[in-house]
């Protein structure tokens, strides 16, 4: 029987070990997508639609999301030692995300100092789009190579009655943007929920394609603020690519490493990638190596946990490198084996996919 202080760099008591940190630097953001901040008049009706459809009588109100007050949220100094300490223990890539991380003022400079840490091999970032063209050549210069958008439909009024916001121009615009400017790769999220945008699936492949971009379709994870959540709104993975590969010409593509969480698909022409990220229907708990910081210094070893690691106190209480390394190696000894949804003692967890950092 192993220990966490003899374990090599962070490994679990499953042998797993740690190579991925997500870190959400805000939990706030200028979107309201209904699988995530949901608090429109649409989004509200269509939930109310589908539970009546489900033959559910509870309704669910849209509850707005609370923002933690800023001095609650870590500071860049607090986020970059934190790095450089994880960084020490084997941590290698990084992605930044929140909440919308582009609402953080001097981002560019974070992500700098996060890739001057030694042993850091990659860092990539997660975005709505809304704001990149603002800061795109700042996070070129700082070094940032890979981006992530979201996109999950391509007619503008179900970009609006999905994400809260009219904005789809600006958000294509973006991703263009990037291409341009040489990010490598630009993958591009989309979550595909049934009666919501499933009927857009092979447009997005499209979408993907004509850009010779990497599509990545998630399926629908109960991490929804409203916990309005239910498994007959989930396309899965399966379903997806089903219809994926009777309209497209595909093949699959072996992973690039066990831990990834996309299985993939490339167009045989040469045009551009699909990944399927199946996380309810095919768990792949059993190779997860990441681990996530969420905005308040919180550390979660499963998007589905329900508890966390404060490692904001000691990153506050003048404790030394050592009592963070300890307690870093003890959380993620104690990481789970996997996450329950689909059993019936599933829990959804309390926070959000946009504090937890996606
Ligand atoms: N705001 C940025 C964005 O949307 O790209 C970054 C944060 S967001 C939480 C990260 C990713 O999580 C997005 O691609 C989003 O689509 C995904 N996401 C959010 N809620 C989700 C849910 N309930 N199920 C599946 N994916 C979700
Ligand atoms: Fe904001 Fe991203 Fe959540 Fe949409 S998915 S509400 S853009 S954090």
């Amino acid at each position: 029987m192993g220990s966490p202080v003899n374990a090599v760099g962070l490994q679990d008591s499953f042998g797993r070990i740690m190579g991925d940190l997500r870190i959400s630097v805000t939990d706030r953001c200028n979107f309201r997508c209904l699988y995530c901040l949901p608090d429109t008049e649409e989004a509200s009706n269509f939930y109310r639609n589908q539970q009546e459809d489900a033959g559910s009588k509870t309704a669910k109100r849209l509850i707005r999301y609370p923002w933690k007050p800023k001095k609650d949220i870590l500071t860049f100094e607090e986020i970059e030692r934190f790095t450089r300490i994880a960084a020490g223990l084997g941590i290698e890539k990084i992605r930044i995300t929140g909440g919308e991380p582009l609402l953080r003022s001097g981002i560019a400079d974070l992500i700098s100092n996060i890739r001057a840490i030694p042993g850091i091999k990659d860092v990539a970032l997660t975005s709505n789009g809304f704001l990149f063209r603002r800061y795109a050549q700042q996070l070129k210069d700082a070094g940032l190579s890979r981006m992530t958008f979201s996109l999950d439909s391509l007619d503008a009024d179900n970009f609006e009655k999905m994400t809260g916001r009219k904005g789809l121009q600006d958000v294509l615009d973006s991703i263009d943007l990037a291409k341009q400017l040489g990010f490598d790769p630009v993958k591009v999220n989309a979550v595909i929920i049934r009666n919501l945008n499933d009927h857009e699936l092979e447009d997005l492949v499209q979408f993907g394609k004509n850009r010779q971009i990497s599509m990545r379709f998630i399926e629908y994870m109960p991490l929804d603020h409203a916990k309005a959540w239910q498994k007959t709104m989930v396309i899965t993975g399966r379903e997806m690519i089903d219809r994926i590969q009777s309209s497209f010409d595909i093949e699959q593509v072996p992973p690039s490493n066990p831990s990834e969480t996309a299985k993939r698909w490339k167009h045989k022409d040469g045009q551009g990638e699909v990944g399927i990220i199946a996380s309810v229907s095919e768990p792949f708990c059993q190779q997860c190596n990441r681990l996530r910081l969420t905005a308040d210094g919180q550390l979660r070893t499963c998007l589905f946990s329900h508890h966390e690691h404060d490692f904001k106190a000691h990153l506050r209480d003048g404790s030394a490198d050592q009592a963070i390394i300890d307690q870093l190696k003890t959380v993620v000894w104690g990481k789970e084996s996997g996450h329950k949804i689909g059993h019936e003692d599933f829990v959804q967890p309390d926070r959000t996919m946009s504090f937890i950092g996606g």
